[in-house]
C-alpha cells in the first residue's frame, strides 16, 4: 500500500486517482503528525510526501521516519516546489530510498518512480521472505542436530551400561558350558547341542566385547598396553583360531611375517581376526581367503585379506569404516552391528597406521592395513645390553 501525505484533500484526491487507476492499493493522511501514526501502525511500500505542510513539515516527518527501525527502509517520494534545493531533500534521510517530484505533477513521471519503488518494494520482501525462511530452516536443522546429538549421548551411556551388566551373566554362563562340554561323552547324544550352544555364547561374547570396546573408544578409554612383539607369532594365532573356527575355509599365507612390531599384540590380533571374520562372513560361497604380507623399505608392515566374496560398492568403500555404519543390501543377509570396523581403524589409527579397502561388487575385497615396524637395531642394542 501506498500511503500520500498531503494537507490539501484535492491533491490527495487527483495523486489517489492516478494510482488506483493503475491499480496501486493507497492509503491517506492530511498532516505530518497523521502519517506518523499510520506509518507506526501499518506497513507501507511507499510514502508520497509533500513537503510544505502546516504543523511538522515533509523533512520532520522524513527525518521522524529514519529513527524508527520498523519504517526506515520505507522510500519516500517528496512532492517539492520547482526552486527546492536537492540537498536539502536528502537531508536527515539516509537510509531507504528516496527521490522527488516537482509540482505540478506530471502523472507519466509519478507513475515511473511509483513503479520503480514498487518493484523494489516487492522484490526486498521477497528477498526478506527467503530470508526469513531460510533461517528459520537453520534454527530448525540446529534444534534437531542437538537434539541427535543429545540422543547420541544417551545412546552411548546406554551402550555402556547395558554390555557392563550384560559381561557378567554371560561369562559364567560361558564357564558352565564349557565345563559342560569337557564332562560330557564324545558320543553323548545331547553334545550337538552343547557345542553349538557354545557357538552362540561365542558370538554373543564377541558382541559384548565389540559394545564395550565401543564406548571405551567414545569415553576416551580405550587403553594399549605397547611392547615388541613378533607379528609372526601373532598372526599363526590368528589364522590358528579361524582354522578352527571355520574348518571349511581354507586361509592361504602369502610373504614374510617375521617383524617386529611394537604395539599392543591383542588389539593388532583383534584387527586380524576382524578382517578374517569379516571375509568368511562375507564369501559364503567361495571359501578361500587369502593373507599377504609385506615389508615395505624395512619401514613398514602391510597386511593385505583378501576374499572373493559378496564384495562392496565403491559409494559405500569410504563409509564402512564409520560407527554402525553396513551396507544395505548386506544387512539383510549377515548379522551384525557395523562396529567391528570402526574398532579396527581406531586400533589402527593408535599405532600410527594406515587402513583401507579394495573391493569389487560380486569379485570380492581386499582389507589392508599397515603400521610402522619396531627400530630393529635398537632393539638389537637394547638386548645385548640386557645380556651383558
Ligand atoms: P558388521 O560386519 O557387524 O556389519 P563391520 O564394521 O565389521 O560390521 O563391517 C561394516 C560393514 O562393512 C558390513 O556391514 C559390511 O557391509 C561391510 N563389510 C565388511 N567386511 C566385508 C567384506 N569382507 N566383504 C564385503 N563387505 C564387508
Amino acid at each position: 500500500m501506498i500511503l500520500i501525505v498531503d494537507d490539501k484533500p484535492e491533491n490527495i484526491f487527483s495523486l489517489k486517482t492516478i494510482l488506483e487507476l493503475h491499480s496501486f492499493p493507497t492509503d491517506t493522511a492530511l498532516s505530518g503528525e497523521e502519517a506518523l501514526k499510520k506509518i507506526l501502525r501499518h506497513s507501507y511500500a511507499l510514502i508520497i510526501l509533500d513537503v510544505q505542510m502546516p504543523g511538522m513539515d515533509g523533512f520532520e516527518v522524513a527525518e521522524a521516519i529514519s529513527g524508527s527501525s520498523k519504517a526506515r527502509d520505507i522510500p519516500i517520494i517528496f512532492l517539492s516546489a520547482a526552486n527546492t534545493d536537492k540537498k536539502f531533500i536528502t537531508k536527515g534521510y539516509s537510509s531507504g530510498g528516496m527521490d522527488y517530484i516537482t509540482k505540478p505533477i506530471d502523472p507519466d513521471i509519478l507513475l515511473l518512480k511509483v513503479k520503480t519503488f514498487y518493484r523494489l518494494y516487492e522484490q526486498n520482501s521477497e528477498l526478506n521472505r527467503i530470508h526469513a525462511s531460510l533461517r528459520s530452516e537453520i534454527e530448525f536443522r540446529k534444534k534437531v542436530e542437538g537434539e541427535l546429538q543429545e540422543a547420541l549421548g544417551k545412546k552411548d551411556e546406554f551402550i555402556s551400561i547395558a554390555s557392563h551388566e550384560l559381561k557378567t551373566p554371560l561369562t559364567t554362563i560361558k564357564a558352565y558350558v564349557q565345563l559342560l562340554d569337557r564332562a560330557i561323552g564324545e558320543d553323548d547324544p545331547t553334545r550337538m547341542y552343547v557345542e553349538r550352544t557354545l557357538v552362540q555364547v561365542r558370538k554373543l561374547d564377541n558382541l559384548i566385547v565389540d559394545l564395550l570396546d565401543l564406548s571405551k573408544i567414545e569415553s576416551g578409554k580405550l587403553k594399549f598396553n605397547k611392547k615388541v612383539f613378533n607379528f609372526g607369532s601373532t598372526l599363526s594365532s590368528a589364522i590358528e583360531m579361524i582354522r578352527q573356527t571355520y574348518p571349511e575355509y581354507r586361509v592361504v599365507l602369502k610373504g614374510s611375517a617375521d617383524v617386529q612390531l611394537n604395539g599392543d599384540e591383542m588389539r593388532i590380533e583383534q584387527v586380524l581376526i576382524n578382517y578374517l571374520t569379516n571375509a568368511v562372513k562375507y564369501s559364503p560361497d567361495n571359501k578361500e581367503i587369502q593373507i599377504e604380507t609385506k615389508i615395505e623399505n624395512d619401514q613398514r608392515l602391510c597386511v593385505r585379506v583378501r576374499d572373493f566374496g559378496i564384495g562392496i560398492q565403491k559409494d559405500h568403500q569410504s563409509n564402512i569404516f564409520h560407527k554402525f555404519y553396513r551396507v544395505e543390501e548386506a544387512a539383510n543377509r549377515f548379522q551384525g552391528l557395523g562396529i567391528g570396523l570402526y574398532i579396527c581403524a581406531e586400533i589402527i589409527r593408535r599405532h600410527e597406521g594406515a587402513y583401507g579397502v579394495e573391493s569389487e561388487p560380486g569379485q570380492g575385497s581386499v582389507f589392508y592395513f599397515s603400521i610402522p615396524v619396531a627400530n630393529g637395531r635398537a632393539l638389537q642394542t637394547v638386548n645385548e645390553q640386557i645380556k651383558k
